[in-house]
């Protein structure tokens, strides 16, 4: 049985990986230090499972870092650990910088030390596999995508740390021969996303019958990914990408942000029509827009699907629908996650005026 430690798995798409990666066998020592975006919730399922040992704690603690490694023995590490969210990185970059970047600066060098002191077959079959965005690339206009040839062009401090992170993971494959592989990804949806995020947000909000917060004129465009397809390709990547290779992950399901959000609101309306009988897209309520907000965003994964035979299982109009359905009948979940300090409040707007 294969040891896989996982760094940020109790977070939305750790959460989901880890689930699926027990499921099929693995056993998963998961590192999170359960910020805010972490809920061991999410992991209820694996309570009794012995195949999931869960340790709280930080990947930029060395010392911690080196006793998991010497005790757990794993054949792999995937890290998913990040501050993820752009908004947040707008009012407090430097947490940003301290986990995206020294955190993962950290846990390289003890994965580097490590994998060193291996023995050779264990060393050849090994792998740190680097979870990161299409963020990295920056912005589009209306035509072309993301491969993995495109320069980098971070515009948010959020995306500004992962590029810083994605180097560093080429820089130690590099410089010190340590087998890496870095996914970047599009947006992801899906069960167990924490609702500051835009689907679950717009959830939460039109079943409550509050306002839905569209950023500028709504027509900002990214690529939709269903999380059980993010995590179907970072397995893929482990178990069958090139060492040192980066692969771009996406599901050719570009949508505007209002499009995303008319979508929603006809599900609600479909399943839980509102009392008074109105649409709930009649709440959509434009905001003044995200400072920096990037435009458009889209993946060419023909890589990712050449070489490895990965495809996307569900279509954006299955998966929303899941997601919508995943929510009505997990508001407990929501309730629990946002017992805490956020509120469903907007988050980095107070540098719009500066940035306009
Ligand atoms: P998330 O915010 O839901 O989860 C992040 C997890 O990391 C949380 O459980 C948190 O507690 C943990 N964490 C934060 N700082 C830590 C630290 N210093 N040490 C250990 N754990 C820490 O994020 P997510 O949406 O699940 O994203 C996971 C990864 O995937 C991130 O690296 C993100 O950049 C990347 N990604 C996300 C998306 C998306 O659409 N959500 C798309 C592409 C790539």
């Amino acid at each position: 049985m294969p040891t896989w430690l996982v760094t940020g798995g109790a977070g939305f798409i750790g959460g989901n990986f880890v689930l699926d990666a027990v499921a099929s066998g693995v056993r998963v020592v998961n590192l999170d230090a359960l910020t805010y975006a972490g809920n061991l919730d999410t992991l209820s399922p694996l309570s009794d499972n012995s195949n999931h040992v869960f340790v709280e704690g930080d990947i930029g603690d060395r010392v911690l870092l080196d006793a998991l490694l010497a005790e757990h023995r794993p054949d792999a590490v995937i890290n998913f650990a990040a501050e993820s969210h752009v908004d947040r990185s707008i009012d407090g970059p430097a947490a940003f910088v301290q986990t995206n970047v020294v955190g993962t600066l950290v846990l390289l060098e003890a994965v580097r030390d490590y994998w060193r002191a291996m023995p050779t077959a264990a060393g050849s079959a090994f792998r740190f596999l680097h979870v990161s965005t299409d963020e990295v690339y920056g912005s589009l206009g209306n035509t072309g995508k993301f491969s993995e040839t495109t320069p980098y062009a971070p515009n948010s401090p959020y995306s500004a740390s992962k590029a810083a992170s994605d180097h560093l993971v080429r820089a130690f494959h590099h410089t010190y021969g340590l087998p890496v592989l870095t996914t970047n990804c599009s947006n992801n949806y899906g069960p167990y996303q924490f609702p500051e995020k835009l689907i679950p947000l717009v959830i939460a909000k039109a079943i409550a019958g509050e306002p839905l917060p569209i950023y500028g004129d709504g027509k900002n465009v990214r690529d939709w990914l269903y999380v059980a397809d993010h995590c179907a390709a970072i397995r893929a990547v482990l178990e069958r990408g090139r060492i040192g290779e980066t692969y771009n992950v996406g599901g050719d399901a570009e949508r505007q942000n209002i499009q995303v959000v008319d979508t929603i609101c006809r599900l609600l309306d479909e399943r839980r029509p509102r009392q008074d009988g109105k649409p709930r897209a009649s709440q959509i309520t434009y905001v003044k827009d995200r400072p920096g907000h990037d435009r458009r965003y889209a993946i060419d994964a023909t890589k990712l699907k050449s070489e490895l035979g990965w495809a996307p299982q569900h279509s954006f109009e299955q998966g929303i629908a899941d997601t919508v359905d995943w929510y009505l009948e997990n508001q407990a979940w929501v309730g629990r996650v946002l017992d805490g300090s956020y509120r469903l409040e907007r988050i980095g707007a107070g540098h719009a005026e500066a940035a306009a």
